[in-house]
């Protein structure tokens, strides 16, 4: 899907409560941006980050004492363009890889039924199409159907996937990988991992041994630790957020199932709560339907 189709419904059900807010009104006052502050908050941005963006306004109508709603939705537009973490691990524009890394290692965190195997298979399906030697890791030996959906993916978009049997030792997996990446002369490793969140201490300890165990054999792995969150359910993906970055130190992010969900705002909370930058986001169930996170064009197309 397009992003301006995927960000349908948020931009339906919630952005253009905006334009309601505002009509028939020619200043901005306390009535609408009391009104912006419950918009904001219904749209799942979250309440520390709605706060903040109502407190810049408001200092903006203290200094010019008049601000015309019809600025309002450039101002908001531009606020939250400068909340959003800028993504610094590479282009956005392109599926490029940084040239210092071969191959390129990521680790994907998440918990089930999130999308991770998703995003996995259709981040193989861009690198692939963008020319890149791809491998895959199913080092979620946690559940034998993590390991069966990684081999569907890399069947479909015609990629290796190294496994071992289930209840495996995730790092002997991911070393396993790495190993026959790197004697493949692989581009991109991209390595899943199983997420339960409801054992922290074994997961902290399991994701500490998997980045030890790759750096033996590519020594800055892992270049990118992606956490893997659905937006569609607003508040819960940032409790997910919150509680896996004290687990791990989490580089870039993946929202998906963007599509068909109203609680696109979620993108921008936890973006600049987590000071970690969207890198992807999932518009759809299909091997093309993930994009790389553009800050401004996320915006446009909310506001359009
Ligand atoms: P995992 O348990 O986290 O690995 O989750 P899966 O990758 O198996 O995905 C769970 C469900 O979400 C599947 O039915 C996927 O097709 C669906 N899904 C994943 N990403 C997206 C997305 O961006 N949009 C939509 N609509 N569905 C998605």
């Amino acid at each position: 899907e397009t992003l301006d189709k995927g960000l349908e419904k948020t931009k339906q059900n919630v952005f253009s409560k905006l334009a309601r807010a505002v009509a028939g009104k020619s200043k901005v006052d306390d009535e609408v941006l009391d009104d912006l502050e419950e918009i904001l908050v219904t749209s799942d941005v979250g309440v520390d980050t709605t706060i903040k963006i109502i407190h810049r306004i408001e200092e903006r109508v203290a200094r010019d004492k008049y601000v015309s709603t019809n600025e309002l939705n450039d101002i908001l537009k531009s606020e939250i363009t400068a909340l959003l973490t800028e993504n610094n691990t590479g282009s956005n524009s392109d599926w490029v890889l940084p040239e210092h890394a071969h191959p390129y290692v990521i680790l994907v965190v998440g918990v089930n039924g999130v999308g991770k195997t998703t995003t996995i298979g259709k981040l193989a399906y861009q690198f692939k199409q963008a020319g890149k030697k791809v491998y895959l890791g199913a080092a979620d030996t946690f559940r034998a159907a993590a390991v069966e959906q990684i081999q569907i993916w890399g069947d479909r978009v015609g990629v290796p996937v190294i496994k071992q049997q289930m209840g495996a030792d995730p790092a002997s997996v991911a070393f396993d990988t790495l190993q026959s990446a790197k004697a493949n002369g692989a581009d991109v490793v991209i390595i899943d991992t199983a997420g339960r969140l409801h054992n922290k201490i074994g997961l902290m300890n399991e994701l500490k041994k998997i980045k030890d165990v790759m750096k033996k054999v590519v020594p800055d792995a892992p270049h990118e630790v992606l956490l893997v969150l659905d937006g569609s359910t607003g508040q819960n993906a940032f409790e997910q957020a919150r509680q896996f970055a004290a687990v791990t130190q989490i580089t870039s992010l993946a929202i998906t199932k963007l599509d068909g969900t109203a609680k696109g705002g979620v993108v921008i909370g936890i973006s600049d709560q987590l000071k970690v930058p969207v890198k992807y986001i999932g518009l759809g169930e299909g091997m093309e339907d993930l994009q790389l996170f553009d800050k401004a064009q996320f915006v446009d197309s909310l506001f359009k």
